[in-house]
């Protein structure tokens, strides 16, 4: 299968742009020159299959880059478009070739790299772009992994967030996304934390792999979620030795308040939103980024059912 050199093929990237195309069906010329091995290596492991036969094709044979309706000479046994200024324009293989590209399997595909133990399969949690995957062993750490795309805007991280609220982390929860510009200050509820699928994801000898070393040392990162369930109450308590965070706490009461009106009153859509609102009458001095975190954090916190 594998036929080409694997440092001429650059399968991460191109896996996750296609993840993260607005539209799943494409066709190859719609693709940057010198996608063609990286595409039929995708199309080998399943990652794409055969799309429909496109209605219409934009022409290339001007300067006016029109859509123009795909016609089939009978005579000629050809496919063609008309285009105003040129006329008859015979079109190529690649013109009338799409491909699907399938997210499912980009989640198969997780459960077993990684692999996930937890025996109950994956479950949507927003269609087509946020799947449950289950827990993966990571040394003594139980991971439980999301896979999220297509979740860069405002408006998909939010349905994210929503997504992520019922779900609680054994150990540590990573999300793992093929969106390469999620904010990465958006603080995701349960201790949920981002991780790019381009960090983990290898291509070696052929074969699509998680390296571990990158996956155990971003993990080693993280903050951990919840306290350990084992340990007792008081000792949690004693640990947290950040007085200056305790005070911020008093601090920011009043403009958790006033946050809260706002997200009622419908003048913010969610907690960062009047977080960035009210960011720079909060106290301290950190940067404006760090204080939308905490005063998003402490919203809910205080209001965890919103
Ligand atoms: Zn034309």
């Amino acid at each position: 299968m594998n036929r080409l050199r694997t440092d001429t093929v650059n399968i991460v990237p191109l896996l996750c742009d296609l993840s993260e195309a607005s539209d799943e069906v494409f066709r190859e010329s719609e693709l940057e020159f010198g996608c063609h091995s990286g595409l039929q290596l995708l199309a080998d492991l399943g990652v794409i299959e055969p799309g429909p036969r496109p209605e219409t094709v934009v022409c290339n044979a001007c300067d006016a880059d029109h859509p123009a309706v795909i016609e089939f000479d009978a005579e000629r046994r050809c496919y063609f478009h008309f285009c105003p200024e040129a006329g008859t324009v015979t079109l190529e293989n690649a013109d009338l070739v799409t491909h699907r590209f399938r997210p499912e399997w980009l989640a198969d595909w997780l459960m077993r790299a990684l692999p996930i133990t937890s025996p109950l399969g994956r479950t949507g949690l927003v269609q087509g772009c946020v799947w449950h995957l289950g827990d993966a062993a990571c040394g003594d750490t139980q991971v439980t992994v999301i896979f999220a795309r297509r979740v860069s805007s405002q408006a998909a991280l939010d349905l994210l967030v929503s997504a992520l609220r019922p779900v609680h982390p054994v150990d540590k929860g990573l999300v793992v996304t093929t969106s390469p510009h999620f904010a990465r200050q958006v603080q995701l509820p349960n201790g949920f934390e981002f991780l790019d699928l381009r960090d983990i994801g290898r291509w070696v000898e052929g074969k699509l792999i998680v390296d571990r070393r990158n996956l155990y040392s971003r993990l080693q990162g993280l903050q951990g979620c919840s306290p350990p369930p084992k340990r007792p109450m008081r000792a949690v308590l004693k640990d947290r030795k950040e007085p200056s965070r305790l005070d911020w706490r008093e601090a920011d009461k009043p403009l958790i308040a006033e946050m809260h009106t706002m997200i009622l009153h419908g003048d913010a859509r969610n907690p960062t939103d009047a977080a960035r609102a009210l960011a720079r009458r909060a106290s301290g001095n950190g940067q404006q980024a760090s204080k939308v975190t905490r005063l998003a954090a402490a919203y809910i916190k205080a209001y965890p059912s919103n």
